[in-house]
């Protein structure tokens, strides 16, 4: 596999490398390979590959909500960044590649006067991990402004209109991956769009552990609940499980507080499940996505 990675993208690759350098959590052990595509054949050339040599591969964008084993992934990683994420506007529609940063995409829409996408600006991650988790906040959600997306599915680019979105979750999974997507806006006022923006970091630095490691809110929404509220309510905020602990300043985030293992977080997540079930009746499901 590695001869194929360095006849072939010598300068695009990165050897053992650990995935702790690529995931907000700064957790996780060595990817054998992880891939840094600089276009989009790029990306269909080593899928290509990947299948062929029945090699696993997985996509990240910059590793925001994920939690990476602590024996890291033995296959390929395609991280999907800056080099995929040329932008293009027609009219109130923005088409951008998926590894643009949401916030560079709020930025842009801010720019030309488009209103929808402020509750964005603010979110960590790129565009294709947004559209894989519908992420959302503020009441915004990217299915709101989606138009469509190319995707890669089973060897083929195609144009998608619909991904089945529901909270935190569409229809891509590994065997889909988004290449660029376009979304639509609405005329709006530059100013009125900037206070926005403007209040929307604001309380995501009140309420949020920002100055540590973390993955967002690590658990979904439970139905006329909050995870947050629940995990603080059963007494764990700053509970520990070796270097991960529960924000105090937001119980619903699990906080790397220097030297976190994986193991520690999938503990913590274990106990806090079992208290939050065994006090309440609610079973918390995850948000984030366990790679192993
Ligand atoms: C401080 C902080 C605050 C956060 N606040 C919010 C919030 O308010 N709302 C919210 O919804 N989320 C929030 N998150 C979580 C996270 O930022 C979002 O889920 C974001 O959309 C993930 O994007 P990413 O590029 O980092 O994806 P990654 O973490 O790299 O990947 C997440 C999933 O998307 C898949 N994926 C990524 N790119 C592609 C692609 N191009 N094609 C196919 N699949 C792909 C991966 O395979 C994986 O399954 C927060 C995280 C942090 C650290």
């Amino acid at each position: 596999m590695q001869k194929f990675f360095e006849e072939n993208f010598p300068q695009q690759i990165l050897i053992n490398e650990p995935m702790k350098n690529h995931t907000s959590f700064k957790i996780g052990g060595p990817a054998d390979i992880l891939f840094l595509p600089q276009k989009i054949s790029d990306i269909v050339s080593v899928i290509d590959f990947c299948k062929k040599n029945s090699i696993r591969y997985f996509v990240i964008g910059n590793g925001t909500n994920l939690l990476v084993s602590d024996n890291g992934f033995r296959g390929v990683i395609i991280k999907i960044g800056k080099n995929i994420s040329q932008i293009n506007l027609n009219g109130n529609e923005i088409e951008a590649g998926s590894g643009i940063f949401l916030s560079h995409l709020a930025k842009f829409a801010l720019k030309n006067n488009l209103s929808g996408l402020e509750f964005a600006f603010g979110i960590p991650g790129t565009l294709g991990g947004a559209i894989c988790m519908n992420a959302g906040a503020y009441g915004g959600e990217i299915k709101d402004v989606f138009v469509s997306a190319q995707i890669l599915h089973d060897g083929q680019i195609k144009t998608y209109n619909d991904l089945n979105f529901s909270y935190r979750k569409s229809l891509i999974d590994e065997n889909y991956v988004v290449l660029s997507a376009k979304i639509k806006l609405q005329n709006g006022n530059h100013d009125e769009i900037q206070k926005k923006m403007n209040e929307f970091s604001l309380k995501r630095r009140n309420s949020q552990p920002l100055n540590f490691p973390n993955a967002g809110s690590i658990f979904k929404r439970p139905k006329n609940n909050f995870a947050g509220k629940l995990i603080m309510e059963a007494n764990l905020a700053d509970y520990k499980i070796g270097g991960a602990c529960v924000s105090s300043k937001h119980c619903g985030f699990i906080i790397n507080t220097g030297n976190a293992t994986a193991q520690n977080v999938l503990d913590l997540i274990h106990h806090i499940q079992k208290v939050v079930k065994d006090k309440f009746d609610v079973a918390l499901e995850t948000e984030i996505k366990f790679l192993e």
